[in-house]
């Protein structure tokens, strides 16, 4: 274990928490993502990338129906417009062409709800790299469809039976495979945690959404939101959406966590009401776990929330105060995704569906703007939805 005390924290959190034989392909990665990232070849090879396979920009849309049940003007980011239905597509994009200039022979990936998994199936393919995407054997369960699909684009969806067989164990098992043969693969992780420079770089990839909404609402309504929402897995989506309004301080900040069935311990992966700070998969951050360090099973009925530990960048934003994290239960969320269904005609992720949710219990006064960051689309999840 080594402490890396250069970049890559956010106060106390982050850092570079992994055994030995991580530390050089990490330096290897940060090196050549701080080389890319300044690079207008790069820069251009991504944006033509983003605007002619992704689909970007995405709309914002105004949601007339729901805004006239709540009492509030509430707009949304539709980032289940994008190509393979959810923002991870915006990330697996760069982490991709990053693997490519590295001359990287293989990619590898963990996954939760499939999302990522399916995301980064689609790139891999379009780059013609080999494709290897790990995912627990609970998960391959309720997102069946999304294993189809990863197949579909040529992946090969490793079951991952150990331990509590969702996320967590996945990338305990993508982490390991990478360490086996750094020299030849590129692991492309998910969402905004893992050690540095992944939350970091998972963060400028993400922050797309936040660029664009900025703009758009300013566009449409010719002022900031009074609020921001997303829901909080590791904190991809939330961080990307957040990271243009940060600076903007009258411009509130909530994320929202999977509340499950309940507050006691494994009902649920609030991190930040159930949690505190501890190391996992390489980051200091919010972590369920109990007395002794044990990490705690989890729950919630969107596998894309489904995970121990939080972020590290929003542990920092929580500790200075700059944003706030609620959570949402697993029926609130399924109400929320009904209702936009049946009120705007969108059918959301149940991940999404939490920051729906949300939007009942968000205290503003009547008429206010508030900015939902919509994830993911909803198809995926019929399965749970229907039942
Ligand atoms: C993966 C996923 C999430 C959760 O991940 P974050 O990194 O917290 O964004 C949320 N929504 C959808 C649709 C997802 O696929």
């Amino acid at each position: 274990m080594r402490k890396d005390r250069g970049s890559g924290w956010f106060g106390p959190f982050g850092g570079r928490f992994v055994p030995e034989t991580l530390i050089e392909p990490l330096n290897e990665l940060e090196a050549a993502y701080a080389s890319a990232r300044r690079d207008p070849k790069f820069k251009a090879a991504l944006r033509s990338e983003l605007d002619t396979f992704v689909g970007r920009p995405t709309p914002l849309t105004f949601a007339g129906r729901l805004s006239a049940a709540l009492g509030l003007r509430v707009w949304l980011k539709r980032e289940d417009l994008t190509h393979t239905g959810a923002h991870k597509i915006n990330n697996t994009v760069g982490q991709i062409l990053l693997a490519r200039r590295m001359k990287k022979k293989r990619v590898i990936a963990e996954t939760g709800a499939g999302q990522h998994g399916v995301a980064t199936a689609a790139a891999a393919a379009r780059a013609g790299l080999p494709c290897v995407v790990y995912m627990g054997t609970d998960d391959m369960a309720r997102q069946a469809p999304n294993v189809a699909r990863m197949k579909m684009l040529g992946a090969t969806v490793v079951p991952v039976e150990s331990g509590s067989k969702t996320l967590k164990d996945a990338t305990s098992e993508a982490l390991r495979a990478w360490s086996s043969d750094s020299r030849n693969t590129f692991y492309v992780l998910g969402s905004a945690l893992g050690p540095h420079p992944y939350p970091s770089m998972v963060r400028d990839f993400q922050s797309v959404i936040g660029v664009e909404a900025r703009a758009q609402i300013l566009k449409a309504e010719g002022r900031l939101p009074k609020e921001v929402v997303a829901c909080v897995g590791g904190g991809s989506n939330s961080i990307g959406i957040f990271s243009a309004f940060i600076k903007d301080r009258g411009v509130r900040l909530t994320g929202v966590e999977a509340g499950g069935t309940g507050s006691a311990p494994g009902r649920h992966a609030a991190r930040f009401s159930g949690g505190s700070p501890g190391t996992l998969h390489g980051t200091y951050t919010y972590l369920l776990q109990d007395a002794r360090g044990q990490v705690l099973p989890t729950h919630s009925i969107s596998a894309g929330l489904d995970y121990p530990a939080v972020g590290p960048e929003h542990a920092e934003l929580r500790r200075i105060g700059r944003a706030k994290y609620a959570n949402a239960s697993d029926k609130d969320a399924l109400k929320a995704a009904h209702e936009l269904c049946r009120l705007e005609g969108i059918l959301p992720a149940l991940e999404s569906s939490h920051a729906l949710a949300y939007l009942h219990k968000a205290r503003l006064k009547k008429g206010e703007l508030i900015l939902v960051n919509l994830s993911g689309r909803g198809d995926k999840d019929l399965g749970t939805l229907c039942a």
